[in-house]
């Protein structure tokens, strides 16, 4: 009998010769496999089919040139990216990343997490994931619009409302989904739900900016009842002050709970006051100035403000990693032990590096994965694409409705695949991964070797 550790190391060695130089994508599926095979083993079915390896191969991972024009005229050219990871219970679905991290690595990482993701919210959508190494920082908008345009003009023919239906992500909020839907319609002389996260004057849904970020809270709201706690008095460390991390801040403000952090590259800010009210509206601000630094923020309403620093040594009752894959590696890991801060709910992609994930683990820190946590996001894209298809659109109580039961759908699941009768306690990783899992790979056995 080979232990789990070996059957992971076997199970990942064709995969890591086969993606060389992808080391986020590498740690994403090696953080699934360490779940998943466990409970393969007990179903012959899936092992047989191989469903989890095809579930490595991306259907199509398309990557082509973008070139645009900049203000002074110079011909600059960046790589765009679609990797339509997985199609087995709907079209394609998830972000354009504008930012320059981005590479084939990184998207497919993302793709491979937004199929588990999309399924979770047991609504009809596949994985996928695309963008650009395209720098926003400091364009102007017409630069942007600009890049949007070259972007679309050779995304354009990849998707569709029931092919393949790109959404935002870092670097992409609503001015660039107008722009790219707006040349989508000049290529195709049709009008029809291809994006989500449109404005409300041409298809959006209400409440789609904030979802991801309520949709987290109220996942968080689940995992404390769960125990018995609650979020009301709860100090919050956030990193990030974009779309997602304002969210995040509006609706702890809500429940009675205290952000008293937000981050940049720049480093972060410490509010013991608590980020609320008009400072929340604030970040919005920030984000739309285009500096993406928080600096500016600390100098307004005069709170600390540590350059270069990420804000994990802060000591809070919840910390929600809201940036980027890999921002709490081991150090901040130790931090977050250190202060015996009880919850780490990853609200990010993959925030987490997989070493830093072990020690948390093992210090007993409550782990919440991006996978589940972050869903409302797309699932409210979800929500966007029935309207669309209605030729309809709800009220935002009816969204906000919906989304709040999908979160509470997605807690249950993790805690039917992740609860652990021994320890007598919730594996949040293991519930979303194996939950995330099972009806892409029932869906894939009905459609054979496709
Ligand atoms: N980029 C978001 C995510 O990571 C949203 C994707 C979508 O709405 O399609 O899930």
């Amino acid at each position: 009998m080979s232990t789990i550790k070996e059957e992971v190391e076997a199970f990942m060695a064709p995969i890591r010769k086969r993606n060389p130089n992808e080391p986020e994508f590498l740690q994403a599926v090696e953080e699934v496999a360490e779940t998943v095979l466990p409970y393969i083993a007990k179903h012959p079915e899936y092992k047989k089919a191989k469903i989890l390896e095809k579930m490595t191969h991306p259907e199509r991972a398309i990557s082509f040139r973008v070139p645009w024009f900049d203000d002074k005229g110079e011909f600059q050219i960046n790589t765009g990216y679609r990797v339509q990871m997985n199609s087995a219970i709907g079209p394609y679905k998830g972000g354009l990343r504008f930012h320059p991290t981005v590479n084939l690595s990184v998207m497919k990482f993302l793709a491979f997490e937004q199929t588990l993701k999309n399924s979770l919210t047991s609504l009809p959508m596949g994985g996928a994931k695309g963008g650009s190494d395209f720098d926003p920082r400091g364009k102007s908008d017409n630069e942007i619009m600009r890049f949007c345009q070259s972007l679309m003009t050779e995304l354009f023919r990849y998707i569709g409302a029931d092919t393949d239906v790109p959404a935002g992500d870092v670097g992409v909020g609503g001015r660039e989904i107008g722009y790219l839907f707006g040349q989508y319609k000049r290529l195709t002389n049709e009008f029809t739900g291809v994006l989500t996260g449109k404005g409300m004057s041409f298809g959006g849904s209400l409440v789609r900016p904030e979802a991801t970020g309520y949709g987290a809270v109220y996942f968080t709201q689940e995992v404390l009842k769960n125990v018995g706690d609650t979020i009301r008095g709860k100090t919050v460390s956030i990193s990030g002050f974009g779309n997602v991390a304002w969210g995040v801040a509006k609706k702890v403000e809500e429940l009675g709970g205290k952000v008293v952090t937000i981050s940049g590259p720049d480093g972060y800010v410490y509010d013991e006051k608590g980020v609320t009210g008009k400072k929340v509206d604030y970040m919005l601000e920030m984000r739309s100035s285009g500096k993406d630094k928080v600096k500016d923020y600390a100098d307004k309403f005069k709170v600390p403000y540590f350059p270069g620093k990420r804000p994990w040594s802060v000591k809070v009752d919840i910390a929600m990693p809201c940036a980027i894959q890999n921002e709490v590696d081991v150090d901040d890991a130790k931090e977050l032990i250190k202060n015996k801060v009880p919850y780490l709910i990853e609200v990010a992609n993959m925030p987490t590096t997989l070493e830093a994930y072990k020690l948390l683990k093992d210090a007993g820190v409550v782990f919440a994965p991006g996978k589940a946590v972050n869903a409302g996001g797309v699932a409210t894209s979800g929500l966007e694409m029935s309207q669309n298809s209605l030729r309809m659109s709800w009220s935002a109580k009816e969204v906000d409705e919906k989304l709040h039961q999908i979160m509470i759908a997605i807690h249950k699941t993790c805690v039917k695949y992740g609860y652990d009768k021994k320890a007598g306690k919730v594996d949040y990783v293991k519930g979303a991964n194996i939950g995330g899992f099972v009806k892409v790979a029932d869906a894939m056995l009905a459609q054979g070797l496709v």
